[in-house]
């Protein structure tokens, strides 16, 4: 774990399931085991690799199972699935038991009722009793990642009230998941409301891991993810390209909500001495790669400039 004075940092790979979930083709499993397998010879430490949504629901992630058997596991990897409910729960554990399962699972609560019920179909009520039968289902097999949606601010509602984060947080924390992951889902976070939230999060528990997911919505991500850096946030999240990060059949923010665009984020940090452990002509391979798989041009400044020729000097 790495804890808050640590020069290093830890990049979660989102591109595999937060990036393609509101892709309107699905992609080939091939591809998509692939990219996980670049992703973790590149050096990602943690990788987004599928959901166990429901099929019917988004068939993007239909081969959930089939991904998994088939990458490669390096074993000082974390392979994320997320889960919506406990049959996703315990989908996840029949394939850890066939030795192929995700070794990390995500499970996701909406700060705001408004988002919550438009997004997870689901009173927040509704969802914390949700994530309580599914952490009875998972607990000591995976590593859980507790993620709060709209933890800045809310497209419906607007404000966020932190003190209902802060206690999202500590709900997290007494069910025994200690890695939670503030989500600034549709761009509204800022440097100021980001050092505000994380030290006061850090307060909760010493052994909390803070995890930093914000959209690039409105060109904030690596300013905000800068301003985490500083108050001692280790653990980011985001995909190559920024593609992604639009939840399936919910349109707000004129539509792009797209994540922190990896390639820009590896590069802001190493432009700083921050260690990312993440090999920049792999990645910048990779990054041509997914524009070719989606066959558009992705929002990676990188993939345009290059990286900083002043990395390392
Ligand atoms: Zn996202």
């Amino acid at each position: 774990m790495l804890t808050q004075d640590s020069k290093d940092v830890v990049i979660c790979e989102c591109f595999c399931r937060d990036g393609l979930q509101h892709e309107v083709n699905t992609i080939a499993t091939r591809v998509k085991v692939d990219l996980i397998n670049r992703f973790s010879q590149a050096g990602f430490a943690r990788i987004e690799a599928t959901s166990y949504s429901n099929p019917k629901v988004i068939p993007q992630f239909a081969d959930a199972s089939d991904v998994l058997r088939a990458i490669h596991m390096h074993k000082n990897v974390y392979y994320k699935a997320t889960c919506p409910n406990v049959r996703a729960v315990e989908r996840a554990v029949a394939d850890l038991e066939l030795n192929h399962g995700a070794n990390e699972i995500s499970f996701l609560v909406s700060a705001s009722e408004s988002h919550s019920l438009k997004n997870l179909k689901r009173s927040r009520a509704d969802q914390w009793q949700n994530i309580a039968d599914m952490t009875r289902a998972g607990l000591y097999k995976f590593r859980i990642i507790g993620t709060i949606s709209v933890a800045f601010g809310c497209p419906f509602e607007g404000y966020v009230d932190p003190a209902v984060v802060l206690s999202d947080v500590e709900r997290f924390y007494s069910l025994g998941i200690k890695h939670v992951t503030l989500g600034d889902t549709t761009g509204m976070a800022t440097p100021k409301t980001v050092r505000s939230l994380y030290k006061k999060m850090f307060d909760i528990a010493d052994d909390i891991v803070p995890i930093a997911h914000f959209h690039d919505t409105r060109g904030t991500a690596l300013v905000n993810y800068m301003a985490a850096y500083e108050q001692g946030v280790r653990y980011f999240d985001s995909a190559v390209g920024g593609v992604g990060g639009h939840p399936a059949g919910l349109k707000y923010g004129g539509g792009y909500t797209g994540n922190a665009c990896t390639e820009d984020l590896v590069n802001l940090f190493e432009s700083c001495g921050i260690n990312t452990g993440i090999d920049l002509t792999a990645l910048q391979e990779i990054s041509r790669l997914c524009e070719n798989i989606l066959g558009r041009q992705l929002n990676s400044h990188v993939a345009v400039s290059g990286w900083n020729s002043l990395i390392g000097a």
